[in-house]
C-alpha cells in the first residue's frame, strides 16, 4: 500500500509536466495503449530511480531521459527504444542493475540500457590510442543494435541543449566530440534532421563567436527575403493547384553550421552564399514529383547544370531526390527539392525510418545501405594493423571531405581534401611552414606542390635560412597556409626593401657628396613627417619598393645649393640575392656579364633589363632608369633565354635537352614550335645559368650538333 502511494505521488509529478504531454501526443499517433502502458510504466522507475538526483541545470533529471525519449519518438522510433531511452542512464547512475530491467521490462530493453550504459564510458578526446580503441567499442555496440547509438544520438542532443550548465573546459570537449564522432555518424545514418541539430547545437558550443555572428546574419538577410519568398511559395502553390497536383510546399532556410561549411569550403563571405533559402516540394507519387519539376520549369528559368535527377539514381545512401535551382523574380537564385513523402521521412531520418516502415509491415530495401556500412567500418577494424590506422580509416570515412596523414612520430594530422606538403608543413606550425625545405612521402622524396593522400606518413625538413617561396600560393588550400606565407612574404618582402632603399638613397646621396649621416637629425625628422614615414626603415620601404624615387628624395635632402656630380661608381650593385624587390625582366633575361640598366616599378622595386633591351628602351621617364652593376663573384643561378633552330629529325629535342644538361645548366622550360613551314623548329628554352660565360660555352657546345641550324639569345 505504502509503496504504491509513493509510485503515485511520484506520477503526479512527472506525468502533468508540460514535457510529458508534449511526448505523449507523439506517441500515441503510433503507438498502441499497450505500449504506452509499458513506456510509462519505464517512466515511473527511472523517476524513481533518479529521485533526488539534479541536472546541472537545477532540472529533476527525469526530464533529460525523457527529452532523449521525445526526441526519438519523433522518428516514430519503437516502444522498447524509447522505453531504453528513458532507462538510458539508471545502470549507470542508479542503483538499479541490468538483470533488474531484465525482469521487469525484458531482455531487449535491458540490453539496449546496458549498450548505451557502455557507450557512456567511452572518451572520444584522449589519446589517439584510447580514441581507437573507443570507436572500436562503438561500432561492435552499434552493429549489434543500431538502435544503442540512436538513444546516444538523442541523449547528447539534449546533453548539448543543456550544456550552459557546464564549465567552458567541458563544453568544448562534449561539442568537439560531436562534431567530429555523432554528428558524422548521423550523417552516415542518414538521419539528417539529428545531423543538423547536432552540427549548429555543437558549433554553437565550440565557437559561439561564429555561431552568434552567422545567425545575426541570418536573421537579417531573412528579414529581407521573407516576404519574397513567402510571395514566390504561394506562386508556387497556386500553379501546381492549378495543375491538379496535391503538393505540400515548404519554404526551407539552410542550418547554421552547413553555412559556415560552406563559407570555409569556398573562402567566400556570407553576402556571396545565395542558396540560403529554398524550398521543398511533397508529392504522394513518383509520377507528381515529375509533373511538379516541369511545372517549375516552366514557371521561372531553371539554372542550367543545377537539376539532378536522384530518384532515377539515387545517392549511394538510398537518397531519393529532384534537384534543381532555378531564378526566382528579382535574379533571387532558389534551390529546388521534389520527392514523396516517403522519400521525405526517409531523406530525414535515414536508418532511424526502418522501425516506422517496420511498424506498418514494410521492409525497406534502403535501410540495407546504412547496414552496409557499419559491416564496412567491422571490416575496416579487421584489416587495420594497428589502432592508429583503424582511427585513421574511420575519420577519413566519416569525414570524406578531409584527408588523415601520419606525422613521423605516427601522430594523425587532420587536413582538407586536396592538401598539399606545404599544407601540411603549415598544419605542423608556422615556423615549418616558412621555413620547409624538402619533404618525403613514405620514404620518397616528392615536391611541395604533391596532394596528399589518406593514411600517408609525412616527413618535412627545414633549414632556418629557408623562405616561403611565392609560387605556393598557387596550389595551397588551407587558409592557413596561404596566410602564413603572404605574412611571411610580406615581411620578407619589407626587410628586403629596406635594405635596397638604403643601398638606393646612398646612391643617389653621392651624387651630391653627402652621406646620410651628414643631414641633421631636425631635418630628417621633419621631412620623414612631410612624407608621412614613421621611421627612417619606412622611407627605405617606399624607396626599395620603388615608391618612392631615391633621386627625388636625395635632391630634397641634400643641401639648398648642390654640387651634384656624376657618381664615380658607375651604378649599384646588384648581387642577386636582393630578395623580393629586385626581379629579372622576362623580356631580355639579364645574366651576371650583360650590361645591365634598372627599371623602378611601383610595389615591385627594381626590375633589371639588359642595356640592349628593347622594352627598357620605350621607358621614356629618365627618372625612373637606374645604372647598375654586377657584383663581383656571384655564385647564383640566373634565368637566361635560348632560341635554338633545328632541323626537324626525330629525337632532337631529347638531343638538345641532354646537352644542355651536361653543361650543369638546368632547363626552367621548353616551348615547341613546330608549325614553321621551312621543315625547321624552334626551340625556346628557359634555361638557368651563373654567367655569360657558362652560357656562351653552352651555345658553342650545341653550334656544334649538326641538328642545330642557329642558336641565339631572345632579344625581347
Ligand atoms: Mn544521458
Amino acid at each position: 500500500m505504502e509503496k504504491k502511494s509513493i509510485i503515485n505521488n511520484v506520477s503526479e509529478f512527472t506525468f502533468t509536466s508540460k514535457e510529458y504531454v508534449d511526448f505523449k501526443k507523439k506517441i500515441q499517433k503510433y503507438l498502441n495503449p499497450y505500449q504506452i502502458k509499458k513506456i510509462e510504466k519505464s517512466l515511473k522507475l527511472a523517476q524513481q530511480a533518479h529521485k533526488g538526483q539534479l541536472r546541472k541545470t537545477g532540472e529533476e533529471y527525469i526530464f533529460h531521459p525523457l527529452s532523449a525519449a521525445s526526441t526519438l519518438a519523433d522518428f516514430q522510433l519503437d516502444h522498447e527504444c524509447l522505453m531504453a531511452a528513458i532507462l538510458h542512464d539508471v545502470i549507470e547512475d542508479t542503483e538499479i542493475e541490468k538483470e533488474n530491467l531484465k525482469k521487469t521490462f525484458g531482455a531487449k530493453v535491458s540490453e539496449l540500457v546496458d549498450g548505451v550504459s557502455k557507450l557512456d564510458k567511452i572518451n572520444f578526446s584522449t589519446k589517439e590510442e584510447a580514441d581507437a580503441a573507443n570507436l572500436r567499442k562503438m561500432i561492435l555496440a552499434m552493429s549489434q543494435d543500431i538502435r544503442v547509438i540512436l538513444i546516444k544520438l538523442a541523449d547528447r542532443k539534449h546533453n548539448l541543449e543543456t550544456i550552459e550548465a557546464l564549465k567552458t573546459e567541458q563544453r568544448k570537449k562534449i561539442g568537439r566530440e560531436t562534431l567530429d564522432i555523432f554528428a558524422p555518424i548521423a550523417l552516415r545514418l542518414g538521419i539528417h534532421s539529428l545531423n543538423k541539430e547536432l552540427e549548429d547545437l555543437s558549433f554553437r558550443t565550440v565557437y559561439p563567436l561564429r555561431f552568434k555572428i552567422l545567425q545575426n546574419e541570418i536573421i537579417k538577410s531573412r528579414g529581407n527575403r521573407n516576404e519574397l519568398m513567402e510571395k514566390i511559395r504561394n506562386i508556387i502553390i497556386k500553379k501546381l493547384k492549378d495543375e491538379n497536383l496535391h503538393t505540400d510546399v515548404i519554404a526551407r532556410e539552410k542550418h547554421v553550421y552547413g553555412l559556415y561549411k560552406k563559407m570555409k569550403l569556398k573562402e567566400s563571405k556570407f553576402s556571396n552564399i545565395n542558396d540560403l533559402f529554398g524550398v521543398r516540394i511533397l508529392t504522394s507519387s513518383v509520377d507528381d514529383c515529375y509533373r511538379s519539376l516541369g511545372v517549375i520549369h516552366n514557371l521561372y528559368t531553371p539554372i542550367p547544370g543545377r537539376f539532378k535527377d536522384y530518384i532515377a539514381i539515387p545517392k549511394s545512401n538510398g537518397y531519393q531526390s529532384l534537384h534543381t535551382s532555378i531564378l526566382g523574380p528579382h535574379g533571387l537564385p532558389i534551390e529546388l527539392q521534389i520527392r514523396t513523402n516517403d522519400m521525405n521521412i526517409l531523406a530525414e531520418s535515414g536508418i532511424a525510418s526502418h522501425w516506422f516502415y517496420k511498424s506498418k509491415g514494410i521492409s525497406l530495401k534502403n535501410y540495407t545501405k546504412e547496414q552496409q556500412w557499419i559491416t564496412n567500418l567491422l571490416s575496416i577494424q579487421r584489416d587495420s594493423g594497428n589502432p592508429k590506422e583503424y582511427l585513421q580509416s574511420i575519420k577519413a570515412d566519416l569525414h570524406p571531405g578531409k584527408v588523415y596523414v601520419f606525422t613521423p612520430k605516427g601522430n594523425i594530422l587532420e587536413l582538407p581534401k586536396r592538401s598539399t606538403i606545404v599544407d601540411y608543413a603549415y598544419a605542423v606550425h608556422t615556423d615549418v611552414g616558412n621555413k620547409f625545405t624538402s619533404a618525403r612521402v613514405d620514404g620518397k622524396a616528392v615536391s611541395p606542390n604533391t596532394v596528399l593522400k589518406n593514411g600517408q606518413r609525412v616527413e618535412i625538413k627545414i633549414g632556418n635560412n629557408n623562405r616561403p617561396d611565392p609560387s605556393w600560393l598557387s596550389f595551397v588550400v588551407t587558409e592557413k597556409a596561404r596566410h602564413s606565407i603572404r605574412v611571411s612574404l610580406k615581411l620578407i618582402k619589407k626587410n628586403d626593401a629596406i635594405s635596397l632603399g638604403k643601398k638606393l638613397l646612398n646612391y643617389s646621396l653621392s651624387d651630391f657628396e653627402i652621406k646620410l649621416s651628414d643631414i641633421p637629425s631636425k631635418t630628417l625628422k621633419l621631412f620623414l613627417e612631410e612624407y608621412s614615414c614613421n621611421n627612417i626603415n619606412d622611407l627605405y620601404a617606399e624607396i626599395g619598393l620603388g615608391n618612392r624615387i631615391a633621386k627625388l628624395v636625395a635632391m630634397r635632402l641634400a643641401p639648398a645649393s648642390p654640387s651634384q656630380k656624376t657618381n664615380p661608381s658607375g651604378g649599384i650593385e646588384i648581387r642577386g640575392t636582393e630578395g623580393l624587390v629586385v626581379s629579372y625582366a622576362k623580356c631580355c633575361y639579364p645574366i651576371p656579364g650583360d650590361s645591365i640598366i634598372g627599371h623602378i616599378s611601383q610595389d615591385k622595386g627594381i626590375v633589371v633589363h639588359r642595356q640592349s633591351c628593347r622594352g627598357i628602351k620605350k621607358i621614356k621617364k629618365h627618372d625612373e632608369l637606374l645604372d647598375l652593376v654586377w657584383a663581383k663573384n656571384i655564385d647564383d643561378s640566373f634565368s637566361a633565354c635560348i632560341k635554338v633552330e633545328v632541323e626537324n629529325v626525330r629525337g632532337v629535342l631529347a638531343q638538345i635537352s641532354s646537352q644542355i644538361a651536361q653543361n650543369e645548366s638546368n632547363i626552367e622550360s621548353v616551348t615547341y614550335d613546330d608549325t614553321k613551314e621551312s621543315g625547321h623548329n624552334i626551340m625556346v628554352f628557359v634555361i638557368s645559368v651563373n654567367n655569360i660565360k657558362t652560357l656562351s660555352s653552352l651555345i658553342n657546345r650545341l653550334k656544334k650538333n649538326k641538328n642545330v641550324l642557329n642558336i641565339e639569345r631572345k632579344k625581347s
